[in-house]
């Protein structure tokens, strides 16, 4: 049998680094074995869960490169595949349906118990220190009483009922033998008196009628599989495998969140981090080859990835890793691809450097190195525009050298000689041969050009930059400093 999994967001803004990994590791068994990945959307919560939230986590999940075999369609957002709709909001009815089933068999009733009757209750338990449980309510209606009852106007819920005291037991992926006693939870509410089915309920069934193999999810959700179970026995539904994952942690070793810094994919690809480094990344928080292996790419993650790896311990989210792992994966790029993510970004800065493919491939091979993310070429790009040269404030002191005209002189003099484009040799030459013609050296020499070049006396390193100016740019920049010299 095929495997089926399945990643299944609650939309309630963009994706979570913490999802990204559910989502990547339900993706990779898919893949390993040939099986499916699929999308559904539990939006049953109408209050968070919005239209623009769930483009969000698409547009996420998109930029990941996690394409579904099945569920809501990226475009669209209209369901594919054989077993829609892929939106729990649009499945109400089969859940009203197999609440409707549980009824007839006695494993569900109407609760007409108000909120405040239920809040009351709960308040008198803890008063009396005694575990939380909902009571079952003093009078059961029968189906057809109740829905007389309904028919008049009257508010009820739906719940299971949670009769036999047991043992359920889980053969978690993860976590190994997970025991939970039954009576850890008392009837408990399907569906809600405004007729919103509740996430334990849809989920328990979606997974079933999806055909769902292995279920991969956070850690939160261990207690929830209890009630899930309950339901799946209820239905006479085969159960899927369940593992849960564990937790993501900050620096701090808390649970991470907004405090710790950027949580979301979306933060992250706007800092300039590329999707398969931070695929690479979540994959590793909580999961390990056997060899220690640290630098995979997507195609690598399918074939290392099994089921018996995981470390149920909290994994720390460790920027500076994820910073090296971003770093070697962009280094890796091939430079046509590089740049046509690079491109736009220079340009939204309003950097403009020259559009040659030749002169492109000279300029990553020497900037790539001093590259962390996307958004370090802005800086390394800058000094290449001439339209943004200008002599900065601390480049003042040079100016009040005497020896600065001359090797400014000696410079240009050395430029109209030059080729189009000087190599760090040429460079290295000319500097040298300024020295002696001038007999000036030290700061006295470097800094005069260093100005001539990007308008400041310290900064990046003139030996990667220069041959990466045409000679024409270096001229107009000389003049200019030049002329500040009387
Ligand atoms: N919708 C749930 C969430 O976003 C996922 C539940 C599950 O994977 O079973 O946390």
């Amino acid at each position: 049998m095929s495997v089926r999994l399945r990643f299944a967001p609650s939309p309630t803004g963009h994706l979570h680094v913490g999802g990204a990994r559910t989502a990547l590791y339900n993706y990779l068994y898919a893949k390993k074995m040939g099986g499916q990945f699929i999308l559904r959307v539990e939006d049953t919560d109408l209050e968070r869960s919005t239209e623009e939230a769930l483009k969000m986590q698409i547009s996420d999940l998109t930029w990941l490169g996690l394409k579904w075999d099945e569920g809501v369609d990226p475009v669209t957002l209209e369901g594919f595949g054989p077993h829609g709709p892929y939106r729990q909001s649009l499945r109400k009815q089969i859940y009203f349906e197999h609440a409707q089933r549980l009824l007839e068999q006695g494993k569900a009733y109407y609760d007409f118990r108000t909120d405040e009757e239920l809040e009351a209750l709960k308040q008198a338990a803890t008063a009396e220190g005694e575990f939380q449980r909902t009571p079952r309510p003093e009078k059961i209606y029968s189906k057809a009483e109740a829905e007389a009852k309904i028919a008049k106007g009257e508010k009820a819920a739906i719940r299971f009922r949670v009769d036999e005291v047991r043992d359920y037991k889980l053969q978690d992926i993860v976590r190994g033998e997970v025991v939970f006693p039954s009576d850890m939870v008392g009837d408990f509410v399907i569906l809600r008196s405004n007729g919103m089915p509740v996430y334990n309920f849809c989920c328990a069934i979606d997974d079933a009628l999806m055909k769902i193999t292995h279920v991969l999810r956070a850690e939160e959700h261990l207690s929830n599989t209890l009630r899930q179970q309950m339901l799946y026995e209820a239905f006479g539904y085969p159960q899927p495998q369940f593992g849960h994952l564990s937790l993501v942690l900050g620096a701090d070793r808390q649970k991470l969140s907004k405090r710790h810094g950027a949580t979301s994919c979306h933060e992250y690809m706007e800092r300039g981090y590329l999707p398969e480094a931070l695929l690479n990344f979540v994959a590793l928080l909580g999961w390990s080859t056997t060899d220690d292996k640290e630098i995979f790419s997507i195609k690598e993650l399918i074939s290392a990835f099994t089921l018996d790896r995981f470390n149920p311990a909290g994994a720390v989210f460790d920027e500076e890793k994820l910073k090296w792992m971003n770093a070697t994966h962009l280094r890796a790029l091939d430079h046509q691809v590089l740049w046509k993510m690079l491109e736009p970004r220079l340009k939204t800065q309003g950097i403009e450097v020259p559009a040659d493919s030749a002169w492109v491939d000279r300029a990553l091979g020497l900037f790539k190195t001093y590259m962390e993310t996307l958004e370090d070429a802005a800086k390394l790009f800058q000094p290449i525009d001439d339209r943004l040269y200008s002599i900065k404030e601390d480049a003042a002191e040079v100016f009040t050298w005497d020896t600065t005209k001359k090797v400014l002189l000696a410079w240009k003099q050395g430029l109209e000689s030059a080729s189009d484009y000087m190599t760090t040799e040429d460079f290295e030459k000319l500097q040298n041969s300024i020295k002696d013609s001038c007999a000036v050296k030290g700061k006295n020499l470097f800094m005069p050009i260093r100005v001539a070049v990007i308008g400041q006396p310290h900064g990046a390193e003139l030996k990667i930059l220069v041959p990466l100016l045409h000679k024409k740019s270096l001229l107009k920049r000389v003049e200019i400093c030049l002329q500040k010299c009387n």
